[in-house]
């Protein structure tokens, strides 16, 4: 327990080598200078230690992993969700080490085909949920040749996590055809069964995002990361804006804890819930609603026993 909270990490990655492809692989020496003045910038202002090298041999992810089972005991979390990791096939035995603290993710190309991977990883390797991120997908959600996929997890009730919006750091994207939530209305309208997850509260599409959970009941927000995309916003905009926003409009039981954790030393982001929790308590929300906001309502997703 975390204080008197059953907290559930919906949204974290694995820190993995060629985990995810969220920046391109050569990108301009220009840009790749740009991307790192930001980085410092942020490691700046929020105070974070540089990361380490992501794990690459055997030992090292063995290290990792051990070094994540100990984060989730240290802070007394019921479990942590890892939406990427490598491939499907090594998250799914990393997670299976640990299956009281961990959870994962199937992440694999959303491509004519997709299903058969995603059915294997479901059902022989045991992860719980597909993740992809919306301004990497060469598709659009709605083509015929994706059917299968989205029939798949409507008949499993699959949650899936899409990230929308503002993808990367300096040299990111933005400007895609599916970079903002409304480019999933046609498959999550045709597929209300599809629990879809979209975090970051957004990361830009704020908008948009409101608009698709006001028409669909089967959107849901994860809060994760630092969610500094707010500062890019034309007009002020805070977390707790966000908080409050989310809540009398989508409701509590949409609203999912991630933290977007990623790399050691920093390990779990354990600021980011401080932060959200302080908010929750600040707004008032009622006790019932911030235990589904941090753990009960990614229980129900995750279909885990007892929530
Ligand atoms: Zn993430």
């Amino acid at each position: 327990m975390y204080g008197s909270l059953e907290v559930i990490d919906f949204h974290t990655h694995f820190p993995v080598k060629n985990s995810t492809g969220q920046q391109p692989k050569d990108p301009h020496p220009r840009l790749a200078a740009y991307a790192r003045e930001r980085g410092e910038r942020m490691r700046r202002e929020w105070r974070m230690e540089p990361p380490e090298p992501m794990a690459d041999t055997p030992q090292e992810i063995e290290g990792a992993l051990e070094r994540w089972a100990q984060e989730v005991e240290r802070y007394g979390l019921r479990l942590v969700n890892f939406v990427t990791g490598r491939d499907n096939d090594l998250l799914a035995g990393l997670v299976a080490r640990h299956p009281d603290k961990f959870m994962g993710f199937a992440h694999h190309r959303l491509e004519p085909g997709a299903d058969r991977e995603l059915e294997r990883a479901v059902d022989e390797l045991g992860l719980g949920g597909y993740k992809l991120l919306g301004p990497r997908t060469d598709y659009a959600f709605e083509d015929p040749r994706l059917r299968p996929v989205w029939e798949f997890c409507a008949e499993r009730r699959l949650p899936v996590l899409i990230h929308f919006g503002f993808l990367g750091r300096g040299g990111g994207v933005v400007q895609h055809p599916r970079m903002s939530p409304l480019s999933l209305f046609e498959v999550a309208r045709n597929f209300p069964e599809i629990p879809f997850v979209i975090p970051h509260f957004g990361a830009g599409y704020w908008q948009e995002l409101l608009a698709l959970c006001w028409s669909l009941p089967n959107i849901y927000v994860d809060t994760s990361g630092s969610n500094q995309w707010i500062r890019w916003m034309p007009y002020p905009l805070t977390l707790d804006d966000l908080f409050a926003k989310a809540y009398q409009t989508i409701g509590p039981e949409r609203i999912l804890f991630g933290s977007d954790s990623s790399y050691f030393p920093r390990g779990f982001a354990v600021r980011y819930l401080q932060d959200q929790l302080r908010i929750c308590y600040s707004l008032n929300f009622p006790e019932e609603d911030v235990r589904a906001i941090f753990g009960g309502n990614a229980a129900r997703l995750l279909g885990l026993e007892g929530s």
